[in-house]
């Protein structure tokens, strides 16, 4: 009687010898993992490598599918020299770990929906063909260290529950990671991808591509990423994130002129848009964030960046908002950088810089809030009337009596007795005979000039957005 999972898998085993197990018949490489006959893993092993070594030898496609593993398994005897052909171990469970460590794969690898409930060893493997993670689950951590996939590699829909090293990993073809679910922390560092890369609806994105070359273009779409890093990484064509959850990504080193966001969500600071690097977590950093929920502290080694620093890198982001035509993101971009050079000068100790962009700020939001320079405008339009009225009422409530101070009072009376004038620019010295009050008038009226420049500014700035 045949193995009665053989017509599950396409009757690969038919001809296997078979045990008994619970009242059902199984070949040993389908026998599950409790049965007496499958407790001796060397022995396991040594059928499965003498099934490969018999296929290799009849130039056959190596089916595995649906085997279960019991134990540790290592195929590194394949190597180089001795690669592995065309071979499945889709529906699979490997028991414990499992090592590929240096194998190499000379055809088509599938490695569809297998379970891997140990550590995942593929370091310095090569796949020449192409190869297939789709729907398999990583239940620990697993290496891709210095592994080259010189064809189309899929990893959709995996799930990594544990950290993933693809440390100096070579990817020759396409690769896609699109509904992959990644648990732990995914690392790219100096790896090299010669083609396009996908990302595709990953839920909670931990990786760091610090030093990663990008040969081809690389697209994140629809994911939410929980920390990344680019830092010094090089990107020959472009990174696209489209309606991705940016909120936690770090910008400060990466090469954002080859970067393109699309109805991304970024952190927000008082209605404004600014980057993770600038968050204020317990008193240290610049921008509270109000949609980023438990960001990140800055630790002894990790302080917040100079706020030079991020003015340049903010400088950057508004011509890359600027060359892609999103007007609104340039605002908020230039208004985070105006804010980090004030900083940058009250650091850097030249209090007049600071002070010249402290008014800029106060008196029109850097040029950026009309609402605040039309009302600056107002209010300085009405200053002439508002103190001639407040001096009139002191002026009646003093006693009549010659005080000094009432003779000031006067004067000033006197030079706010005609509001007109300070509008008008026509400067009647009689009503006050003093060279001061011109001199005032003129200060005066060039104050309402500007302010009346930063409103036509900041108006033109907002329509044009
Ligand atoms: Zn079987």
């Amino acid at each position: 009687m045949p193995c009665c999972k053989a017509e599950e898998y396409d009757n690969w085993c038919a001809a296997e010898p078979t045990v008994e197990y619970e009242g059902e018949e199984y070949c040993i490489f389908h026998a599950p993992a409790e049965c007496p006959e499958k407790q001796d893993v060397e022995a396991f092993n040594k059928k499965v490598f003498e099934r490969i070594d018999k296929c290799k030898k009849d130039g056959e496609e190596c089916d595995l599918r649906g085997a279960i593993f019991p134990g540790y398994i290592s195929f590194s005897a394949y190597d180089k020299d001795n690669p592995l052909p065309n071979i499945t171990f889709s529906q699979a469970l490997f028991c414990n770990a499992v090592s590929f460590d240096s194998v190499t794969f000379g055809g088509i690898s599938e490695f569809y929906d297998v379970r891997f409930d140990g550590y995942v060893n593929f370091a310095y493997a090569e796949f020449k063909g192409y190869v297939d993670f789709g729907l398999s689950i990583i239940s620990e951590s697993s290496s891709f260290m210095c592994a080259i996939f010189s064809s189309f590699c899929e990893f959709s829909q995996t799930e990594f529950c544990g950290r993933i090293d693809f440390l100096e990993t070579i990817f020759c073809n396409i690769c896609d990671f699109g509904h992959a679910i990644f648990n732990g922390h995914l690392d790219f560092t100096n790896s090299k991808f010669h083609q396009l890369v996908v990302f595709y609806a990953a839920d909670q994105l931990d990786m760091s591509c610090d030093h990663t070359h990008f040969c081809g273009p690389v697209l994140f779409r629809d994911i939410k990423i929980l920390s990344c890093r680019f830092d010094d990484c090089i990107i020959d064509k472009h990174i696209e994130f489209e309606r991705a959850d940016i909120s936690r990504l770090s910008l400060l080193r990466a090469p954002i002129e080859s970067m393109r966001f699309i109805d991304c969500i970024w952190p927000e600071s008082k209605g404004r848009k600014v980057v993770y690097d600038s968050r204020s977590v317990q008193g240290q950093g610049y921008f509270p964030l109000f949609n980023v929920f438990g960001a990140d502290r800055f630790s002894e080694l990790n302080k917040p960046p100079e706020p030079g620093r991020l003015a340049d890198l903010f400088r950057r982001l508004k011509k890359v908002a600027r060359d892609g035509a999103d007007e609104p993101l340039a605002s908020d971009w230039h208004y985070a950088e105006k804010e980090m050079q004030r900083l940058d000068a009250k650091q850097n100790k030249r209090p007049w810089f600071a002070l010249g962009l402290w008014l800029y700020k106060l008196v029109s939001g850097y040029g950026e809030s009309p609402s605040r320079a039309g009302l600056w405008l107002v209010v300085l339009a009405l200053l002439p009337w508002l103190a001639h009225e407040c001096l009139d009422v002191i002026m009646k409530t003093l006693p009549r009596d010659p005080l000094p101070n009432v003779q000031t009072l006067a004067w000033l009376n006197a030079a706010f007795s005609t509001p007109k004038e300070y509008i008008s620019a026509s400067i009647n010295h009689d009503a006050t005979g003093c060279y001061l009050y011109t001199l005032w008038l003129r200060i005066y009226q060039t104050l309402l000039l500007v302010q009346a420049g930063l409103f036509g500014l900041a108006v033109r700035n907002k329509m044009r957005r």
